[in-house]
């Protein structure tokens, strides 16, 4: 057998534990090793990933929230899922080894346990792929077959196409963020929206991701930088001139900020002036309650903004 046909086959026999929460869409089996290994191959295509070996101990913010995009196009509301718990289970299969933590022995019964990032990364480096899997991954052409493997022999027909549209807006948007990193001028980037006509949520995903990037997940307005066990980031991308009057989503029109300045912006209470400073509403200045944290950048209070 090629290469090709052996990791279809591996992607399309995943071993998946059946299970009463589980519905038809996801033909009554557990969904999270084939969701991962969809944002695996995303984050190949982005670069994210370049050798056969993909680490647990560095940032794992872009995997966990490709991994996310993908659960919430299928799976209800409230459930959720650490990307630990297939990350770890993946090791049943023939084409991925986990890589223990030097002097840490893995067995089944540590595998069976793991739940969290935290978890993991006590007894794995992280996970050694197929050389000739990897190889297969590398090509667009080995990813369009891999997918097509995991969303067939994994998914009801309704649930595969969501999930195949789910990851051409993830290359879109990893397509769009590239486009606005190479030509930042103001009026051409609204010229790259009109002219190409970037599906909305493909446009809000690129711009999120140069502006998480360009802040180091780091709130512009209070200075808070949280990257929790989980690898949720608590920044959004925000625009100072909001899209509806500007059209405009260079990174120099975008902030990071975290979800309470975040709230607090799009109520009026935070703000930021002409010239880039932050400024804050008379209201949250007098009223003892709602202090916001110490910050670093000083707030001004502006008068001009009133609540
Ligand atoms: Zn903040």
């Amino acid at each position: 057998m090629t290469d090709l046909s052996t990791s279809i086959k591996h992607f399309a026999s995943l071993n998946r534990a059946p299970g009463a929460t589980w519905t038809d869409a996801i033909k009554r089996k557990a969904p999270h090793k084939p969701l991962l290994l969809l944002a695996v191959l995303d984050l190949v295509h982005r670069g994210g990933i370049t050798a056969s070996f993909i680490a647990v101990t560095g940032d794992l913010v872009e995997l966990n929230e490709l991994f996310n995009l993908y659960w919430r196009r299928i799976i209800p509301l409230g459930q959720t899922s650490s990307i630990a718990f297939p990350f770890s289970r993946l090791d049943r299969e023939p084409f991925w080894t986990l890589v223990p933590q030097p002097g840490t022995t893995i067995t089944p019964a540590i595998i069976n346990n793991t739940s969290s990032v935290t978890y993991l990364r006590k007894y794995a480096l992280g996970a050694k792929l197929d050389k000739e899997m990897f190889r297969v991954m590398q090509s667009g052409e080995g990813r369009e077959a891999l997918r097509e493997a995991l969303l067939q022999s994994c998914f009801s027909v309704e649930a595969a196409a969501l999930l195949r549209e789910q990851s051409i807006i993830n290359r879109e948007a990893f397509d769009y963020s590239r486009l606005l990193e190479e030509k930042s001028h103001l009026p051409l980037v609204k010229e790259i929206v009109e002219a190409d006509n970037y599906r909305p949520a493909a446009r809000d995903q690129g711009f999120r991701r140069i502006v998480v990037k360009a802040y180091d997940h780091r709130c512009s307005l209070c200075g808070v930088r949280i990257i929790t066990p989980e690898q949720h980031t608590v920044v959004d991308a925000a625009h100072i001139v909001p899209w509806s009057r500007s059209q405009n989503d260079d990174v120099r029109n975008g902030m990071a900020l975290c979800k309470l300045c975040h709230w607090a912006f799009d109520k009026g209470m935070m703000g930021v002036s002409d010239s880039y400073s932050v400024i804050t509403s008379r209201q949250i200045a007098t009223d003892p309650n709602s202090r916001l944290p110490a910050n670093p950048f000083r707030p001004q209070h502006n008068p001009a903004i009133r609540p």
